[in-house]
C-alpha cells in the first residue's frame, strides 16, 4: 500500500496489486450469485459481534458502554443505498489498513489463479477463501465504512473506496464502537435496497445469526442455538437450513449426527458431514469447521484440537457447559478438557459410522466413497483408533463386481479355512490388475485378493499388519503362505522332475542378470507369464517403492527385487536351447523379458538401452521372416 502524505488527516491508499486482481474477478464473476454479499457482510458483523459479547463476559468488571449487540440494516431504495451496521468490536485505523484491504491466502499469483478457477464455477466460495468482504464491489460503486474499536482510547475512522484504485482513510468522531457500512449500489444492483429482497435474502442464508438483525425495528432471523434444543422439536428442514449457515454452503449435507452427553462431561454436539469432499478437488487440507461454544457463546470458531485432524472434514458446533469461557487459542491446545471432548466425539462419531456400515449399507457406501481418504489417514496417523477404523475399510476385490466393496471382515468370512493370511494388491485400475502377473496364483488357486487403486493403501494395510489375526500381505510380496492346493502338488511333482534343467537354467539367469537382480528363482506362482519381480522386503510394498521410486530417480528398486522365472513358459524353454547355440542373444532376449517384468511391477526403466534391444531383436526376427529380396535388373 503506497500513502499519500495529505494536509488534512485523510490519507490515501492505494489497492496491493493482488488486492486489485481479486476484485477484479470478484467483480467479473457471476452475476446471478451477487446477493452473497449480503451474507458475507453479515458474517463479519457476527464475528465482530461474537469477539464483543466474549468481552464483555470476561470483562465485567471493568466499566464500559455496554450497546445491545445486533445487526441494524437501512435501506433507501430512492438514493440506491443498502447500510448495514453492528455493534461489535469495530476496528482501529491499523486494523483497516491490515484486514480491510487484506487477503488471507498468501496473494501468490498460484492461489489467484485457483481462486479465479473457483470463484468462475462458484462465487459462493468466496467467504471460505478470506475475502469476503470484497463481495461488495459486485454490487456498489462506493463504499464508506465507518468503524470506532470497542478500546477505550480508540478514535473512530471513515474508509472510502470506489473499488477501483484504492481508498481513503479518514477520522471521525462521534461513533459509537462498532461497524456502520454504506454501499451506494450500482445501477443494475439497485434491488438490494428492495427491503422485501433483503428480507428473503437474510432468511435464506442468515436466519441463524445467534444476534438479531433488524429492519425497520423488526427483527428478521430467527435466532435459535439449534444444538442445544430437543431432537423431536428440529426439522429436516431447520437442521439443513443450520448447515447452510454455519458452513456457507449451498447445498444439503450428506449426514448428521447431534447428541448430547452428561459424563464424562456436559456437551451438546451437533455435527455435519459435508456432500463433498473438497480436499479431493486439490484444494490443500481444509480446516476443522467445527465452533466451540460454552452455553451458547462462542469460545472459539473452528476451534483447534477438539476433533482428530483425520476427522477435519466435519462442520458444525460443540457447546460444553464445562468450559471455562477465558481459554485461550494457546491453553487450548493441550488442554485436558479439550482432550477429554476429543475422545467423546470421536467414540461417538466412530460409534456412528459402525453402526450406519451395519445397518445402512447404501448410506455408509456414499460415505466411504467420498471421505475413504480420511479414515485411512486415521488408520495411519491415529494409533487409539486405528483398530476400531480397520472395521470401516471397504475395497474392490478380485471376487467382487466392479465398484462394489467388501470389508476386511467379509473377506476373513469368506476365505478357505487353511487360507492364513489376507491378500491384497495394488493397480492404477481394476483391468490392469486384473492382467497382472502377481495374481494368476490367486486366480488359479481361486484366492480372493483384496484390489487397492490408491497407493496410500500400501500404507494403511503396513500399518494395520494384521486384521483380527491375520497378515495383511501384499501380492507382490516373495513368500506367500499360500494354501496348498491339489493343482500345486501336481506342479511340485512335475518340477522335481524337471528340477536338473531347471537348475543349469537357472543358473544361466542368475549369471546373466547378478547385478541387475537381488535374486533368481524359480516361480511356483507363474502360470501364463514367462517371469515377475516379487518383493523379498516384508517392510516396504512394491507400491511403496514405486512411490519412492517416483520421487527420487536414483532409486534403486529393482536392483533390490527377486525375479521368479517360468522354466515351463515357452520364452524360457526356448531361452533354454539358445544360451548354448546363441549366448548372446539369449542374453538380449532375457535382459528384456528382466525390463518387461519391471514395467509389469509399475517400475520406470531406462529407455534406450531398451530401445536398442528391442531393435535388435525385432531385426532378428524381420530377418527370418522377410522373403529375401529379390534385386530386379
Ligand atoms: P474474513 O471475514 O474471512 O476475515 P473478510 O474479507 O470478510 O474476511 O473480512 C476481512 C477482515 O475485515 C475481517 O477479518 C475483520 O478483521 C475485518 N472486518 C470486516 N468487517 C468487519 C466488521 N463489521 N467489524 C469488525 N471488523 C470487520
Ligand atoms: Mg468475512
Amino acid at each position: 500500500m503506497t500513502e499519500n502524505n495529505s494536509t488534512s488527516e485523510k490519507q490515501t491508499y492505494q489497492f496491493k496489486a493482488e488486492v486489485s486482481r481479486v476484485m477484479d474477478i470478484v467483480i467479473n464473476s457471476l452475476y446471478t450469485d451477487r446477493e452473497i454479499y449480503v451474507r458475507e457482510l453479515i458474517s463479519n458483523a457476527v464475528d465482530a459481534l461474537e469477539k464483543m459479547r466474549h468481552l464483555n463476559l470476561i470483562k465485567a468488571n471493568e466499566e464500559s458502554k455496554e450497546l445491545p449487540l445486533e445487526i441494524t440494516i437501512e435501506l433507501d431504495e430512492k438514493a440506491k443505498k443498502f447500510i448495514i451496521a453492528d455493534t461489535g468490536v469495530g476496528m482501529t485505523n491499523e486494523e483497516l489498513l491490515s484486514d480491510l484491504g487484506k487477503i488471507a491466502h498468501s496473494g501468490s499469483m498460484d492461489f489467484l489463479e485457483k481462486l479465479e478457477d473457483h470463484l468462475k464455477k462458484d462465487v459462493n466460495l468466496i467467504g471460505q477463501f478470506g475475502i469476503g468482504f470484497y463481495s461488495i464491489f459486485m454490487v456498489a460503486h462506493r463504499v464508506t465504512v465507518q468503524t470506532k474499536s470497542y478500546d477505550q482510547d480508540a478514535r473512530g475512522y471513515e474508509w472510502i473506496s470506489d473499488g477501483a484504485s484504492g481508498f481513503t482513510i479518514a477520522p471521525k468522531d462521534d461513533l459509537d464502537h462498532g461497524t456502520r457500512i454504506m454501499l451506494e449500489l450500482k445501477d443494475d444492483a439497485s434491488e438490494f435496497a428492495n427491503e422485501f429482497t433483503i428480507k428473503r435474502i437474510i432468511k435464506q442464508y442468515s436466519n441463524f445469526v445467534p444476534f438479531p438483525i433488524i429492519i425497520k425495528g423488526e427483527k428478521i432471523n430467527t435466532v435459535q442455538a439449534l444444538w442445544s434444543k430437543n431432537k423431536n422439536e428440529i426439522s429436516d428442514a431447520d437442521y439443513t437450513e443450520f448447515y447452510k449457515y454455519v458452513t456457507g454452503a449451498f447445498d444439503e449435507p450428506l449426514d448428521r449426527l447431534h447428541f448430547s452427553t452428561d459424563a464424562p462431561l456436559a456437551m451438546n454436539v451437533l455435527l455435519f458431514t459435508p456432500k463433498e469432499n473438497i480436499e479431493s478437488f486439490g484444494y490443500g487440507k481444509v480446516e476443522s469447521a467445527v465452533d466451540l461454544h460454552c452455553r451458547k457463546v462462542l469460545i472459539q470458531k473452528q476451534a483447534q484440537g477438539i476433533l482428530p485432524q483425520w476427522l477435519r472434514f466435519l462442520k458444525g458446533v460443540v457447546d460444553s457447559e464445562d468450559l471455562p469461557l477465558n481459554i485461550s487459542r494457546e491453553t487450548m491446545q493441550d488442554s485436558i478438557l479439550i482432550r477429554k471432548i476429543n475422545k467423546a466425539i470421536t467414540n461417538r462419531f466412530l460409534k456412528y459410522l459402525t453402526d450406519k456400515a451395519k445397518n445402512d449399507e447404501e448410506a455408509f457406501n456414499l460415505f466411504w466413497n467420498t471421505f475413504k481418504t480420511f479414515i485411512k489417514e486415521g488408520i495411519i496417523s491415529d494409533l487409539d483408533h486405528r483398530n476400531s477404523l480397520s472395521h470401516l475399510l471397504r475395497y474392490e476385490t478380485s471376487k467382487t463386481e466392479p465398484e462394489k466393496w467388501i470389508s476386511l471382515k467379509q473377506y476373513i468370512d469368506r476365505m478357505a479355512a487353511d487360507q492364513n493370511e489376507i491378500y491384497y494388491i495394488n493397480g492404477s485400475n481394476r483391468d490392469s490388475i486384473l492382467k497382472s502377473p502377481y495374481i494368476e496364483v490367486f486366480t488359479e488357486r481361486d484366492i480372493e485378493v483384496i484390489f487397492t487403486y490408491d497407493p496410500a493403501d500400501d500404507f494403511v494395510m503396513n500399518h494395520l499388519d494384521s486384521y483380527e489375526g491375520k497378515k495383511l500381505i501384499s501380492a507382490d510380496a516373495e513368500k506367500l503362505d499360500l494354501p496348498s492346493s491339489s493343482q500345486s502338488e501336481q506342479k511340485e511333482e512335475e518340477e522335481i522332475r524337471s528340477k536338473n534343467i531347471n537348475e543349469k537354467l537357472q543358473e544361466w539367469v542368475k549369471t546373466v542378470l547378478k547385478d541387475k537382480v537381488a535374486e533368481v528363482r524359480i516361480s511356483k506362482r507363474l502360470v501364463d507369464s514367462p517371469a515377475i519381480l516379487v518383493n523379498p522386503d516384508t517392510q516396504v510394498t512394491g507400491a511403496m517403492k514405486r512411490m519412492m521410486q517416483a520421487l527420487n530417480k536414483d532409486f534403486t528398486a529393482i536392483s533390490k527385487l527377486t525375479l521368479e522365472f517360468n522354466p515351463q513358459h515357452a520364452l524360457f524353454q526356448l531361452l533354454d536351447k539358445l544360451r548354448n547355440n546363441d549366448p548372446v542373444f539369449a542374453e538380449i532376449a532375457l535382459e528384456q523379458i528382466l525390463d518387461q517384468a519391471a514395467i509389469t511391477a509399475g517400475f520406470t526403466i531406462e529407455f534406450d538401452p531398451m530401445v536398442e534391444r528391442v531393435n535388435k531383436i525385432l531385426h532378428r526376427a524381420l530377418e527370418e521372416l522377410a522373403p529375401p529380396t529379390i534385386i530386379q535388373p
